[in-house]
């Protein structure tokens, strides 16, 4: 038994894993194996570092809260795959951690209030990363894994898969954590694509299309966009500017944001 008493902050998202049958089908999910490279961000008290260490693997950690340093250390700190890192995951320079591409495998039981600004610094660094798996709450997962034609596709779906594949693993009520959430969670992997399927001349362009489009998720495609492209460059993309955003597939969103390139660079 620890020395130290840790009472759970809701400020830092701390919703600690107790169910050992959840904890030991997450790790299963994300099968650690000896040589890997692993990161796992907010690993709280460690109810997932202690199976991910026991793997072999070589484990770095982001803990943002102070208090949690000395419980962590106390518990890992004499094992030689393991590497303590206290700080913000949001600022934390992943590539310190790997040079090699597709290597990092990315990991964590995540703050729900950080978890879509981290998930777009990680990708960030997308190409360094061999697979991500989070538990997050479970309607950001159902919108992660969305298809077209749906009230749950939108920017984050299209941002993510264009850089990812994504698998909704499992669902984890709220009995599984001490304090129990508010909300259903769930895991997720991602998984970044060694070869993007749809790559964009330009992502910034992408970017700007897709959040102007689902701005007003209800109105068609030509009023949304009107203030980046005509119905004429809608139409030469090949896009059908009386749609609405949510009737787009990733495909469509990158010829859009082509033509864009396309407009900027002859203007
Ligand atoms: N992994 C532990 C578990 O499953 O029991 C803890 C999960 S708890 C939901 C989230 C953890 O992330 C906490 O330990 C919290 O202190 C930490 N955290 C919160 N914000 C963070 C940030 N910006 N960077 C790194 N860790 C953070």
């Amino acid at each position: 038994m620890s020395e130290y008493q840790h009472r759970a902050r809701k400020r830092f998202g701390q919703n600690f894993l107790h169910d050992a049958g959840v904890i030991h089908r997450i790790l299963r999910g994300i099968h650690p194996r000896e040589g890997e490279r692993l990161v796992e961000i907010g690993p709280g008290q460690g109810a997932l570092t202690e199976g991910l260490l026991g793997s072999g693997a070589r484990l770095d950690v982001v803990e943002l809260d102070l208090d949690l340093i000395p419980i962590l250390r106390e518990r890992f700190g004499n094992l030689p795959n393991f590497s303590l890192h206290q700080g913000d995951a949001l600022k934390f320079d992943f590539t310190r951690l790997s040079d090699q591409p597709h290597s990092l495998r990315v990991v964590g039981n995540l703050p729900y209030n950080i978890s879509t600004p981290l998930i777009f610094h990680l990708l960030d660094h997308a190409g360094l990363i061999r697979d991500m798996h989070f538990m997050l709450q479970k309607e950001v997962v159902e919108r992660l894994a969305a298809g077209p034609g749906g009230g749950d596709w939108g920017r984050l779906s299209i941002m993510v898969q264009y850089h990812c594949r994504v698998e909704h693993l499992f669902n984890v009520g709220p009995g599984a954590f001490n304090p129990p959430p508010k909300v259903d969670s769930a895991i997720v992997r991602l998984v970044p694509h060694e070869v993007l399927p749809f790559p964009a001349r330009d992502h910034r362009q992408l970017e700007r299309v897709v959040r102007d489009a689902f701005n007003q998720r209800r109105k068609t495609l030509r009023n949304t966009l009107k203030g980046l492209l005509d119905a004429q460059a809608i139409e030469a993309a090949g896009v059908d500017g009386s749609l609405r955003p949510e009737q787009l597939d990733l495909a469509a969103f990158v010829r859009l944001a082509d033509k864009l390139c396309e407009q900027t660079s002859t203007a």
